[in-house]
């Protein structure tokens, strides 16, 4: 046994630096949120409950029905339905999505051409039944409002999905502003 860790037995040295490190995490604040009394606020982006975009001018949904983002969904939790109009213009009669099944990829979101759904960033949904989970175009077309109001919806746009913006016709990105958000 050398000196050193002779001295460090009588004196228990590692021991009181054990001791020491406890003390120290007794005064210095926890780190752990108390959630739900305390929340921070979601990350922007953050993947929440599904959403359909409304239109500014008509106040009605902007998908058209073409079914990319059911095909693209792997857990096949979206369901449409479409007829024609008069007029011959598809017409989406229902949109919905099982949101229990869903496992929050946001392919569809991905896949839209149109930038008509959306996940929010709203995520503290409950229920007691199979059929709360269970959403509806008018339902969707609500959360839109609830959750996306305002600038909101089109920052969520621009910033996550900003190809897509820029093609249908929200805030052109200037080559100074894609200089500074690289
Ligand atoms: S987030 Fe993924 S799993 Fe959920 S509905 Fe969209 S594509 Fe389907
Ligand atoms: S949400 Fe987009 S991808 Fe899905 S059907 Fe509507 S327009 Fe097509």
């Amino acid at each position: 046994m050398t000196v050193n860790e002779l001295i460090k037995k009588v004196f228990f040295v590692e021991i009181l630096q054990g001791l020491a490190l406890t003390f120290k995490h007794m005064v210095t604040p926890a780190v752990t949120r108390q959630y739900p009394k305390e929340k921070r606020e979601p990350f922007p982006g953050s993947r929440g409950l599904h959403a359909l975009v409304k239109d500014a001018e008509t106040g009605k949904e902007k998908c058209v029905g073409c079914g990319l983002c059911a095909a693209m969904c792997p857990s096949q939790c979206i369901h449409i339905y479409t007829s024609e109009d008069e007029n011959h213009k598809k017409v989406v009669d229902r949109y919905e999505i099982e949101v229990l099944r869903c496992v929050y990829c946001a392919y569809c979101v991905e896949a839209c051409p149109f930038g008509a759904v959306v996940l929010t960033d709203h995520f503290e949904y409950s229920g007691y039944t199979r059929e709360e989970f269970y959403y509806t175009k008018e339902r969707l077309l609500e959360n839109w409002d609830k959750y996306m109001a305002g600038d909101k919806g089109k920052m969520y746009l621009e910033k996550f999905w900003r190809p897509k913006a820029v093609d249908f016709g929200t805030q052109q990105v200037t080559k100074e502003e894609e200089r500074t958000r690289k």
